[in-house]
């Protein structure tokens, strides 16, 4: 029983194996390419932050700080957690290396594991990946508009074709209090059509009530004061600037007046992705983000309001994998090297390094001694050629060409067999 616990992976953990691979690293390709061209850089903080830097920025009666943070001390006495999200790291990493005074904005963009204990369930894990992108130091709704616009745009890129983003506004530190207390009193009339973790919501943040996806609450919720109603001002010129932004690129945005996002640092835009799922499962959002004016200064002296979102990488795969999305074949694998006996295993080697500075790849098996296993292999991976080099050939200095298809085999001098495999591989 110990033994079975042993060999598996910590609930809510997966392996990423190789089959999995391709999925990671092209979205990997198209996130780096599309940051590439909004001139975003790239940066990765560590797995591990000091736990007050969440508990401060996210909020303490947030269902993350809360329920979901994997935190320890260290022998030192440190309270360290692995990283729940990818915003407050980075806006960490902005005031530690003073990069307020680079020319703002600052765009920065990330790739990586995060970590949340959740309740497993589809699309819901402990270990997750994201890719995110945030701008600092700018405060333009066209620059909402744009991080939505490169998120679109990952998606197109990744063919997921039914992309829709909701939007909303949830105000600023002038006009959410007031919100907040108008809710409040919506809703303590009715605590008793709630569900359990509402009413506790209720007490410590009723926006989150907002979020409940049970029937009763939804039915409470329907009725609810909107925020939208409520803006000051500023948040209400800032938000219909953000739409018209949309509208002027065309995307397919829905307004969701109950869209709030958790987390304490947000004001004004919130954004989040979805993509409906053929077979009707719920994924949920498959990408979110919004505007976090405060955050900085939460953690620092500075006034320098943000902007940014997170992309689900298992969420987007699933889908990908239910829709059966093709992309391009890579490029295939079209010569296997066979040897026989230790002087062809030295040659080979060297040949195999020779392959790889002119960029063809190649299968071998160098550790095998039977020329039948390694022909047999060869078929496996259906590769066009096979180059057999045994002992009598590395004292000739030739090597034998074995064309898959036909069966025909050449002599060709070795020094002669890149340009030649090169010749084929062309043609064909
Ligand atoms: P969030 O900041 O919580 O909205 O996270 C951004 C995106 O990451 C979400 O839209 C999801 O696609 C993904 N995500 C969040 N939590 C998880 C999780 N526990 N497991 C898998 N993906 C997640």
């Amino acid at each position: 029983m110990r033994k079975k616990i042993l060999l598996q992976t910590p609930t809510g953990m997966h392996d990423i194996l190789p089959e999995e691979q391709k999925y990671y690293q092209k979205i990997f390709d198209i996130v780096s390419e599309i940051a590439k061209f909004y001139n975003f850089q790239r940066i990765e903080t560590p797995i591990l932050e000091r736990t007050e830097l969440f508990s401060t920025s996210i909020g303490l009666a947030t269902d993350i700080v809360q329920k979901e943070m994997f935190s320890f001390r260290t022998k030192g006495g440190d309270s360290l957690t692995l990283r729940p999200e990818g915003t407050a790291p980075i806006a960490r990493a902005f005031i530690q290396h003073g990069m307020q005074n680079l020319p703002q904005p600052v765009k920065l963009w990330y790739f990586g594991p995060f970590f949340r204990y959740e309740h497993p369930q589809a699309g819901r894990y402990r270990q997750f990946w994201q890719f995110g992108f945030e701008v600092l130091g700018a405060k333009n709704p066209v620059i909402d508009a744009q991080i939505v616009q490169i998120f679109f745009n990952i998606f197109q890129e990744l063919k997921l074709k039914n992309v829709l983003v909701k939007v909303n506004s949830i105000g600023d530190k002038t006009c959410r209090p007031y919100y907040k207390k108008l809710l409040s009193h919506y809703l303590k009339y009715r605590i008793e059509e709630l569900c359990e973790n509402c009413r506790r919501r209720l007490k410590e943040n009723p926006l989150r009530v907002l979020d409940c996806k049970e029937e009763k609450c939804q039915r409470v919720i329907h009725g609810a004061p909107q925020i939208i109603d409520h803006l000051c001002e500023e948040c209400r010129a800032h938000f219909r600037e953000f739409l018209e932004y949309l509208e002027e690129l065309g995307l397919p945005y829905q307004l969701d007046t109950k869209l709030v996002r958790g987390l304490d640092y947000y004001t004004r835009t919130v954004f989040e992705f979805f993509e409906e799922s053929e077979k009707g499962k719920e994924v949920g959002a498959i990408a979110g983000g919004g505007r976090y004016d405060n955050l900085i200064k939460m953690l620092g002296k500075q006034d320098v309001p943000g902007m940014g979102g997170a992309g689900g990488v298992e969420r987007i795969i699933s889908l990908i994998k239910e829709k059966a999305i093709k992309w391009p074949k890579e490029k295939k694998v079209e010569v296997f090297l066979a040897q026989l006996g230790n002087l062809a295993k030295r040659k080979s080697l060297v040949l195999i390094e020779n392959f790889r500075k002119e960029g063809i790849p190649v299968f071998e098996s160098l550790d095998r001694d039977s020329l039948k296993a390694q022909l047999r292999l060869a078929d496996k991976f259906g590769v066009k050629y096979t180059l057999i080099l045994g002992q009598k050939e590395v004292l000739e200095g030739t090597i034998l060409l074995r064309d898959m298809v036909s069966g025909q085999q050449e002599i060709i001098k070795l020094d002669k067999i890149l340009p030649e495999i090169k010749k084929r591989l062309k043609k064909s």
